[in-house]
C-alpha cells in the first residue's frame, strides 16, 4: 500500500509482535439492568494484547463492541471479571483512580471524534495534557509537536468545524497519544471518513503500534483494518471468538 508497509501486510502475522502484555482481560462480563430486562452486553471475554500489537474486533451492531471497549478503558466497570492495564488491575479502582488511568494510560479514539467544538485544534490537545498535569508553555510545545507530526502544523488555530473529517480524526489521535499511553482503544475510527481519509487513519493507527510501540485495540467493520491487524476477533452476543476459527464472514467495508 505504501512504501512504509513492510512486514505487517499479512492479516494475521504476529511474528514482529514481541512486546510485553499491556492489556489483560480475564472472564469479563458486563450486564446492564437486572431481572427480566437485563442485557448481557459482554459475556465472559478473555483477551491479552501485547505492545506493538494491533487487535481488531469485528461484530454486528449491538454485539457489545462499544461496551467491551468501554470496560477495557475503565469507562465502564465490569459486572464480573478482571481488567489489567500495563500490569495494574483497574477492576476495583475508585472513580478518581480510574480517571487518572484513563488520562495517563489509555488513549481513546472515537467514531465521532469527540472534540470540544469551542476550542481550537491545539487547545483540544492541550486540555488532555492539562488534565494529566502538563500545563503552560510545555503543554503548548508538546501539543504543537504532536499536531505537526500528524501533518496539522498549519491547522493549530482552526476550530473543529473548519477541519475535514480526516483532520478532525487526526486531532483526536493527537489528543489520544498526548500523555503517551501504552494502550490505544479505537471505536469505529474510520466510520465517518471517506475512503482516502479512512485509509490515512488506518495507517496512523498502525504506526501507533509498530513505530511508537503501543498496543492498539480497534473495533470496526472496516475491511482495510483487516490488512493491518495482527489478530482479528469476532464478537457476537458479547462473546469473543477467533475470527478464523468461527468461520464468520465480516461485513464489507463501510469506509466509503
Ligand atoms: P455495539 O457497539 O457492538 O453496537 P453496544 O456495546 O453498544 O454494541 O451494545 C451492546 C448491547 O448492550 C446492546 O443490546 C445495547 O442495547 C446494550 N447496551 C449498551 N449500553 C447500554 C446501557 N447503558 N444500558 C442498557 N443497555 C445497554
Ligand atoms: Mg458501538
Amino acid at each position: 500500500m505504501t512504501e512504509m508497509q513492510t512486514s505487517t501486510d499479512a492479516p494475521t502475522q504476529i511474528s514482529d509482535v514481541t512486546g510485553e502484555t499491556i492489556l489483560q482481560v480475564d472472564n469479563v462480563t458486563k450486564r446492564f439492568g437486572s431481572g427480566a430486562v437485563a442485557v448481557t452486553a459482554v459475556d465472559g471475554v478473555d483477551l491479552r494484547v501485547r505492545r506493538r500489537e494491533i487487535v481488531l474486533i469485528m461484530g454486528p451492531s449491538g454485539s457489545g463492541k462499544t461496551t467491551l471497549l468501554s470496560v477495557l478503558g475503565g469507562i465502564l466497570k465490569p459486572t464480573s471479571g478482571r481488567v489489567q492495564i500495563n500490569g495494574t488491575d483497574i477492576t476495583e479502582m475508585t472513580e478518581s483512580q480510574l480517571t487518572k488511568i484513563r488520562q495517563k494510560e489509555v488513549g481513546f479514539v472515537f467514531q465521532s471524534f469527540n472534540l470540544i467544538e469551542s476550542l481550537s485544534t491545539i487547545e483540544n490537545v492541550e486540555v488532555a495534557l492539562n488534565f494529566a498535569g502538563l500545563t503552560g508553555r510545555k503543554a503548548r510545545a508538546r501539543a504543537t509537536d504532536l499536531l505537526s507530526d500528524l501533518g496539522l502544523g498549519d491547522r493549530l488555530h482552526f476550530k473543529p468545524r473548519d477541519l475535514s473529517g480526516g483532520e478532525r480524526q487526526r486531532v483526536s489521535i493527537a489528543r489520544a497519544i498526548a500523555n503517551n499511553p501504552a494502550l490505544i482503544l479505537a471505536d469505529e475510527p474510520t466510520a465517518n471518513l471517506d475512503s482516502k481519509r479512512g485509509q490515512e487513519v488506518v495507517l496512523l493507527l498502525r504506526d501507533l503500534a509498530k513505530q511508537q510501540d503501543r498496543c492498539v485495540v480497534i473495533v470496526s467493520h472496516d475491511r482495510r483494518i483487516v490488512d493491518v491487524a495482527d489478530r482479528i476477533w469476532w464478537l457476537e452476543d458479547g462473546r469473543l471468538a477467533d475470527h478464523q476459527a468461527s468461520g464468520a464472514t465480516a461485513p464489507s467495508s463501510n469506509g466509503s
